[in-house]
């Protein structure tokens, strides 16, 4: 196994929505800095977007501006949001769009020209090529692609980040490509929680299962600030198929009913806007029908036409094929029977939620050199695809413009020998032979904690005092073990530090879960000993920090600001 180095002028780590977009613009803005984008798995088809879209489902549709947009975002979040960044990043909804309509996304238009909205801030496209489509322009652009890289740490300099360290999952290289600036764009964590589904479909994820949190373990381990990671994300979304609901809710207008045909969101939630009540509302509805007896849910589609049905369907063959294929498999309907729904397993997802590192406005972290794009980066929930490419933009400014002044740092050499140890070990520790753990075993360990004891569906996503100390004290157990984590091959040794870093992300949301003593987000993350929410001493954002020295994680606040005036609790 050989040894890549390699210099570049700004490092992307994540080809994906957000990483993508940095780059072209990066290459636009700054035709002669090198750019490199460092890639698990292929640009082609990697992340969130792998599978195709449908709709984008943050724009400003005529009539509304990025004020109205960053007062929505903060109603769906429960009157807690960053509104500056929120505000940055709806400003450039537009330009990402026509950028990439003109690189040959096909975005649905009216007969007068103008994008067809599906609800309030989405427009319907035709998404399945999305992915090769943004992976081209960043190919078209100049920026040098590593695929099937997959970063395991950053390269620390004086505090610095200059770059990231990883192995090539192909060949087992070991890749040291050192920046002058760093973008991390690797997406959110899936994989903390036990999955709803089981065995050979344990994988089958609503979020991409390739995303682990190696972003946010990488800003973990280097003691960069984290925000707001007890905002899960647990998704209502199509029973069995996981396919996102909103493409039937908002689509045709189907609202949530329960076993008994009762329109529970209208009846029950119809003071913060029944079907359109703020989102961890609309996972937290269904779940309480579900606990009181009243399950299984559903999104009522009766009333639909047949031609709306076959639309229904075309919809998912841009995004979620097998939903089609669900549908005829069981011969089902949707115009003449419901849609059941069920909730996801948790997820840490700062496009959806806010959870990720805090930045500033200009998607620089806490860490000098390091800048943070789409669902990687917090405090700016409803990012979604266009959101998400906003932020690859901002950083990319930000981070062209902080290379102009600064040079490559001098890097020690006990951190590149260090982490190659620590890389490679688990394959190590294979053909020595030593009695270790498999990746499987030790995902397991962690899942069964974070789903028992941390808030997991089997409680209803209900958590404690009492059971975050239980999963506080497991997970402490965990660490000590990754010395005897072994692996076969290459792509078991990329298991093995998925796996490491979901340990690192678990232990950084236990924390948060537990210091924020109210709920803000229920179906989120409902505190059974804290049950209402509360502005007098919760509206503010927690964040974290460890100390890579001594591994203590330090909890504390930053205040909200309110930019946008108006009733924090009004969509409008
Ligand atoms: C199933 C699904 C459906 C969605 N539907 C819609 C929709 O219809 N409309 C909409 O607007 N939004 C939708 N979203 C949200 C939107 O797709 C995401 O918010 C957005 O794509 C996230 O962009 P990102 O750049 O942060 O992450 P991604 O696009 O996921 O990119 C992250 C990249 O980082 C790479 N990576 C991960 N770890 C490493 C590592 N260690 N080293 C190197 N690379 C790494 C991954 O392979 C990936 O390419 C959906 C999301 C999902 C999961």
């Amino acid at each position: 196994m050989e040894k890549n180095v390699i210099e570049t002028d700004v490092l992307i780590i994540g080809g994906g929505t957000s990483g993508c977009l940095a780059a072209v613009e990066l290459k636009e803005l700054y035709p002669n800095l090198s750019v490199t984008i460092m890639e698990k798995a292929h640009v082609d088809r990697s992340g969130c977007l792998a599978g195709g879209m449908n709709a984008i489902n943050a724009y400003l549709n005529p009539g509304e501006t990025p004020e109205s947009f960053t007062k929505y975002v903060r109603f769906d979040s429960c009157g807690l949001v960053r509104e500056d960044l929120v505000l940055s990043m709806s400003e450039l909804f537009e330009y990402c769009v026509k950028k990439v309509e003109k690189w040959g996304l096909p975005i649905l238009c009216d007969e007068k020209g103008n994008y067809v909205p599906r609800g309030r801030w989405n427009i319907k496209i035709n998404g399945e090529s999305l992915k090769p489509i943004i992976a081209k322009a960043a190919k078209n652009a100049g920026a040098k692609i590593l695929n099937w890289v997959t970063a395991t740490n950053f390269i620390m300099a004086d505090g610095k980040v200059a770059g990231a360290m990883g192995f090539s999952i192909k060949n087992g290289n070991f890749f040291i490509v050192k920046a002058k600036a760093t973008i991390i764009a690797t997406g959110g964590a899936a994989g903390i929680y036990k999955p709803n589904n089981a065995h050979d479909a344990q994988h089958k994820t609503w979020y991409s299962p390739y995303n682990t949190g190696a972003g946010y373990a990488m800003g973990i381990r280097a003691g960069a600030e984290m925000t707001s990671f007890e905002m899960r994300y647990i998704g209502l979304r199509v029973k069995d198929t996981i396919a996102p609901t909103g493409t039937i809710a908002l689509g045709v207008g189907a609202p949530q009913i329960n076993s008994k045909g009762e329109k529970f969101m209208a009846a029950k939630y119809a003071h913060i806007g029944g079907d359109g009540a703020p989102t961890p509302y609309r996972s937290h509805g269904p779940l309480q029908e579900i606990k009181e007896g009243r399950g299984p849910v559903y999104l009522d589609t009766r009333h639909i036409t047949a031609q709306q049905a076959r639309d229904l369907k075309s919809a998912f063959l841009d995004m979620y094929p097998s939903m089609v294929l669900y549908w005829a498999a069981n011969e089902i309907d949707p115009s003449k029977e419901p849609v059941e729904v069920q909730t996801t397993e948790p997820y840490v997802v700062g496009g959806h939620t806010q959870s990720g590192y805090w930045v500033d406005v200009n998607r620089k972290t806490s860490i000098e050199g390091l800048y943070a794009a789409g669902d990687v980066s917090g405090g700016a929930p409803y990012k979604f695809v266009s959101g998400c490419w906003a932020e690859g933009v901002i950083a990319a400014r930000a981070a062209g413009e902080y290379v102009q002044k600064t040079g490559f740092a001098q890097i020690p050499e006990n951190v590149l020998k260090d982490e190659q140890e620590r890389v490679f070990s688990p394959l190590m520790n294979q053909t020595h032979k030593i009695d270790g753990i498999n990746n499987y075993d030790m995902e397991v360990r962690i899942q069964k904690i974070m789903e028992e004891y941390a808030g997991g569906a089997a409680t209803f996503y209900e958590v404690n005092d009492e059971r975050l100390q239980v999963a506080r004290r497991r997970l402490s157990t965990l660490p000590d073990q990754f010395k005897y984590l072994m692996a076969e091959d290459l792509h078991d040794l990329m298991k093995a530090h998925e796996v490491i870093d979901r340990v690192y992300v678990a232990q950084v949301l236990v924390e948060h879960m537990m210091y924020r003593k109210e709920t803000r987000w229920p179906g989120y993350c409902t505190r059974t000993d804290y049950t209402e929410l509360d502005d007098t001493n919760w509206l503010k954002f927690v964040n974290s920090r460890r100390d890579p020295e001594t591994g203590n994680i330090e909890m504390f606040t930053r205040p909200y600001e309110q930019i946008v005036p108006g009733d924090r609790y009004k969509p409008r």
